[in-house]
């Protein structure tokens, strides 16, 4: 029941306790020690905004990037550049004590400038899933090293027209054994038939 218990890196447990989080949430306690299992396994959880599911996905992440090199590790795909610009920056807030020694954020929203841009260099990638694909297509992005895709707000993100197509050529593009990380508020049969695809023999979590 304490963050301490989950053998999360030191520069992780003082940010938790600079942002002011005293014990996980309900859904941290439950999602934590299965996101965080080695080696890794696919995770669905069941979980609306204001329950504290986004510092569950980050820590999963940051627990697991390596620092010692640049290439994008994990991507987390949201269906609309606020959400996503939201995470980006709760995750530099969460990860604020990695940064010296090498965390860096990408943001991969529409943006003119990334047409000239050279490659991503970050280890954590955020983004719609429209502006990731196109990063992947134009190589922009290298997809080797990328070892967890996470998605949030997936019953969102099957709302809007082309997005699980997007979603599902973003995997399709990623290695066979990347970590499938999954958060919906709701599970109508949309997001039943997507998830089964997805993030086969994942642990869940519903409320
Ligand atoms: P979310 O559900 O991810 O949108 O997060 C809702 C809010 O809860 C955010 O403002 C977080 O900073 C905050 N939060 C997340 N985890 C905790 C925690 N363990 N203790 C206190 N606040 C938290």
């Amino acid at each position: 029941k304490h963050f301490e218990d989950l053998n999360l890196k030191e520069e992780l447990l003082q940010a938790i306790s600079t942002m002011g989080f005293r014990k996980p949430s309900k859904i941290q306690e439950r999602a934590l020690p299965l996101l965080l299992k080695n080696p890794p396994q696919n995770f669905v959880g069941q979980s609306q905004s204001g329950t504290g599911k986004t510092a569950a996905f980050l820590l999963n992440i940051l627990q697991r990037v390596n620092l010692d090199s640049l290439n994008p590790q994990a991507i987390v795909l949201a269906p609309t550049r606020e959400l996503a610009r939201q995470i980006a920056n709760g995750c530099s807030v969460m990860g604020t004590m990695l940064q010296d020694k090498g965390l860096k954020v990408f943001q991969a929203v529409p943006d003119p400038s990334h047409r000239s841009t050279d490659a991503v260099e970050a280890q954590v990638v955020v983004g719609t899933p429209g502006t990731v694909m196109d990063l992947l297509r134009r190589k922009k992005l290298s997809a080797r090293d990328v070892k967890i895709l996470t998605i949030d707000e997936a019953d969102n993100m099957l709302d809007l027209q082309g997005m699980g197509d997007q979603c599902r050529r973003i995997k399709n593009a990623l290695s066979k054994d990347t970590q499938i990380v999954l958060f919906s508020a709701t599970f109508p049969q949309q997001v039943l038939d997507f998830v089964a695809v997805f993030a086969p023999k994942a642990n869940t979590i519903t409320l």
